[in-house]
């Protein structure tokens, strides 16, 4: 290993040579003492994407202690802490630009509200390696030693003191930032226990700034209130006696007049899969982790899927078991997304009909008399959202605001009034009772078979020219070999960098035969999972250095991605009852 004054010869060495002359310092590591700093990677190119900057420091002088990594969580929770500490610490401590195009930057990945899983800090009882990307400075192409010197040897330095070290910390709040987390993986394995699907908690502020801002809404908001008949507590480790909404298994209806924050309550479940941060005002809405929102998505490929639950009888006698199409409609996309999500293992459906098809929801009395059953393909959604519950143990949460025929069949009605929840059940149930829909509900006891859907490896393909390819260009557009992937539709993604780390799973999936023609879609996907539980998210890095900004998809995602991936082929669907 070099030294630090050997790191200052060099570029001494190379000052106002050609950029290239920096690739002299790439995969060296220099001994700075109490921590060495790396360049895995360097650029060779101002204007192109920084150079890999790792720091490594030993757990013997970093002296975390052991209540911040005894588990998997806590080192995921300390280790977002970090990656936002030094975040900020960069901003405070860096200068920033200085030369041309990325010169004098210093970057770690990005964060937002909730807590994830990343390759920017790998954390764990004997080190903490950061990986970071630093602009190393040029004018126009010739390096300017003094200023990468400034970068090298005094702001890096001065970020590792403040942000590195246990002592240099508030550790109180670092303990609030892993304690809050843990208390939310915990509670989400009560819900099942308790037989709860999601879990609100009073007090929690669900409306968020803006569309583009995710942070929560701070003028003339109203916090959330469980109704007396829904209230569920729970004894948390770190947050004590925390009460709330529970929803139950089964199906449920959320209904209230517009604009009273329906969709604002199921997409605060939405992304309860997720943990959030300590003040975001989410961090105690807590969903099922297989939770799926659904919606319409038409123009989307479907590639074999049995949709027959829903839709038969297709004009021209088009086969609904194993249905394709370069270009769904809205009724028969959303009916592939529900199909696709429960071979997934999806046990919760979130269904708002803001953003469903209106023909794949419900069939009033009037459509039913006037269009012959036999002439209409679609079964909606209505008929078959209890046979789903009562054969697949799958529960449904429904924001309706149009249609009141579903009181039948829900077991519990929540209204929004004011964005403030009401349980209305009973009432709903007599409203039924005292104006019948009159819709023949058709018998449907029956949901249909669930499927498990075989890929073929060599249709997943991620080269483009004899390439690999992989690339996202923001969150809803992912390259992958010849093919754009749209995951503009998949709602519960959360991030450009989840895009990205999906299309690096997949494609590592691809080349290490974890998709092949033996084994169904969901057991590769769990067997990619489980691999990268015991080796890290770095495994997928394609690269000898890992990777910086990979942030971690659940499986529901990266399977929703390869979906709708174009090229995809399946060469085997079986029936799963
Ligand atoms: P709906 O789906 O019932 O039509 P939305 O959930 O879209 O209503 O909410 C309408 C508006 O009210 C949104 O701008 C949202 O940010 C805001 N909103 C939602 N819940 C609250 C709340 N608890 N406090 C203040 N504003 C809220
Ligand atoms: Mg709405």
């Amino acid at each position: 290993m070099f030294t630090k004054s050997d790191l200052s010869k060099s570029l001494n060495q190379i000052d106002h040579k050609g950029y290239k002359a920096y690739k002299r310092l790439q995969q060296k590591w220099y001994n700075y003492g109490k921590y060495q700093l790396g360049l895995p990677y360097v650029q060779g190119d101002p204007f192109a994407t920084p150079s890999q900057l790792f720091i490594r420091i030993k757990q013997d002088i970093a002296s975390f202690p052991d209540w911040t990594f005894k588990n998997k969580i806590r080192r995921i929770a300390t280790a977002d802490y970090l990656t936002r500490k030094i975040a900020t610490t960069i901003k405070e401590t860096v200068k920033g630009r200085r030369g041309s195009g990325k010169s004098g930057r210093i970057d770690i990945v990005r964060t937002g509200q909730e807590i994830l899983e990343r390759t920017a800090i790998k954390f764990n009882s004997e080190m903490i390696e950061v990986r970071l990307r630093a602009g190393l400075p040029a004018k126009g192409r010739r390096i300017l030693a003094e200023e990468a010197k400034q970068m090298l040897l005094e702001e890096i330095p001065t970020l590792v003191k403040e942000t590195l070290f246990f002592t240099a910390l508030d550790t109180k709040r670092l303990e609030r930032h892993i304690l809050t987390t843990e208390d939310q993986e915990i509670l989400r394995d009560r819900l099942k226990e308790e037989g709860l699907v999601t879990f609100i908690a009073n007090g929690s502020i669900l409306p968020r700034k803006s569309g583009k801002d995710d942070r929560p809404l701070t003028k003339q908001v109203v916090p959330f209130k469980s109704p007396p008949e829904l209230e569920v507590s729970f004894n948390l480790p770190y947050l004590g006696q925390v009460s709330g909404m529970g929803i139950k298994e089964g199906i449920t209806l959320i209904v209230g007049g517009g604009y009273h924050g329906k969709s604002t309550l199921l997409q605060a479940i939405e992304k309860g899969v997720y943990n959030h941060l300590p003040g975001d005002g989410r961090e105690l809405v807590v969903t099922r982790e297989n939770a799926s929102k659904i919606r319409a998505e038409d123009g989307r490929r479907v590639e074999q899927v049995n949709i027959s639950p829903f839709i038969n009888n297709l004009p021209q006698n088009l086969a609904t078991t194993s249905f394709s199409t370069e270009d769904a409609s809205g009724s028969t996309s959303q009916a592939a997304n529900i199909m696709e999500v429960l071979e997934l293992g999806s046990k919760l459906l979130l269904i708002d009909e803001d953003t469903s098809a209106t023909n794949f929801m419900i069939r009033d009395a009037r459509m039913q008399q006037l269009v012959a059953n036999e002439q209409e393909p679609i079964t909606p959604f209505i008929d078959k959202v209890k046979p789903l519950f009562d054969q697949h143990n799958a529960s449904t949460i429904l924001v309706i605001g149009g249609v009141g025929d579903y009181f039948e069949i829900a077991d519990q009605v929540i209204m929004m009034e004011e964005y403030q929840p009401y349980e209305v059940t009973d009432k709903a149930k007599q409203v039924a009772a005292n104006h019948p829909s009159g819709r023949s509900f058709t018998k449907q006891e029956q949901f249909g078979a669930l499927s498990r859907r075989y890929p073929k490896r060599a249709s997943i393909d991620f080269f483009s020219r004899n390439k690999p390819k992989i690339k996202a260009y923001n969150q809803d557009k992912l390259q992958f070999g010849n093919e754009e992937i749209d995951l503009s539709q998949i709602e519960q993604l959360l991030n450009q960098e989840q895009t990205k780390t999906i299309g690096q799973m997949l494609a590592y999936a691809q080349q290490e035969g974890i998709f092949n023609q033996e084994t169904p879609l969901l057991t590769s996907l769990i067997q990619l999972n489980q691999l990268i539980d015991r080796q890290g998210l770095e495994v997928i890095s394609p690269f000898s250095a890992p990777e910086d900004s990979y942030v971690r998809p659940r499986l529901i995602e990266v399977g929703a991605a390869l979906n709708r991936l174009r090229s995809l082929k399946i060469s085997k669907i079986e029936g799963v009852d």
